[in-house]
């Protein structure tokens, strides 16, 4: 668990619709993530979208994470 400074980057409210993005080394932190906010399985699907950053460190997001 990571605590209140992680709840501060996921404000946003539960269940359909969230979508987290992140690059390969924080993907498992991701899914931590939406399973402790929305209590469901996310998808996560691979993208190759160059603008989207990772939500926890400076690099290019290569899954999202969401339904
Ligand atoms: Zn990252």
């Amino acid at each position: 668990m990571e605590g209140a400074e992680t709840l501060l980057l996921f404000s946003t409210r539960k269940g359909a619709g969230k979508m987290i993005f992140t690059c390969e080394e924080h993907i498992d932190i991701a899914i931590d993530e939406y399973v402790d906010e929305t209590e469901q399985a996310p998808d996560i699907a691979p993208m190759d979208n160059n603008e989207k950053q990772c939500s926890f460190c400076e690099k290019k997001a290569v899954y999202v994470v969401g339904n």
